[in-house]
């Protein structure tokens, strides 16, 4: 059977297909060149992905899953929130939202500095059956970046079980841990009891 993940990013695709039973095939938004705009304007990452699963399952028919995420820092109530990708403006720039993000925690000590990554994965059915999961990841934020891979805040995010930046991780040790893991398991187990509910 046909599933959609609404993404056209390559590696969430390559990363949730190897979480499907055999016999599933995960179809991205590169297989639907003409789809509607997923405009993301909701109030939480749930809202989010919930507007782009219900978009694209109307559109194809399909169960789809998508998904949104971001970083929430507590010293800024939350921010930058849904607004991670624009945090400091369009064009979206991965290097000037850390800047703003380390101008804006200049001096907070290290205590004050907890964060976390967050996954919202919705999943919506064409029969009309709905589900939100949360993957998050706990850290703090560097005062400095650190290591070379990944993207977005990766080089500012320190988790401490590994004692490393995310920026520091291979993608394999990133995938063990990371927020959108946590959600794309959490999403794979609702998933596989609709589809055994529906054979
Ligand atoms: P998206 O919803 O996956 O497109 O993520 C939105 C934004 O959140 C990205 O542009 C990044 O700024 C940030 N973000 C989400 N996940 C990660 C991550 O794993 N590492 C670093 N930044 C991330």
């Amino acid at each position: 059977m046909r599933i959609l993940l609404a993404s056209g990013n390559k590696d969430k695709l390559k990363e949730f297909s190897q979480l499907m039973p055999r016999g599933v095939e995960v179809l991205s938004l590169v297989d639907f060149p003409g789809h509607p705009a997923l405009i993301e304007d909701g109030q939480s990452f749930a809202e989010n992905a919930l507007k782009k699963a219900r978009t694209m399952c109307e559109y194809t028919g399909l169960l789809t899953i998508a998904d949104d995420s971001g970083l929430e820092v507590d010293y800024l109530d939350g921010a930058p929130g849904i607004y991670s990708a624009r945090f400091a403006g369009e064009p979206k720039s991965d290097r000037r939202n850390n800047k703003k993000l380390l101008q804006l925690l200049a001096g907070v000590p290290w205590e004050k500095r907890t964060a976390r990554f967050v996954c919202a994965l919705a999943i919506v059915d064409p029969g009309g059956e709905e589900h939100v999961v949360l993957g998050t990841c706990e850290g703090y934020i560097l005062e400095e970046p650190r290591g070379t891979g990944g993207f977005g805040y990766d080089p500012l995010f320190y988790y401490p079980p590994f004692k490393k930046s995310f920026a520091e991780l291979d993608t394999e040790q990133k995938n063990q841990v990371s927020h959108r893991s946590r959600a794309f398991a959490k999403g794979s187990a609702v998933l596989k009891s609709i589809l055994a509910n529906r054979s």
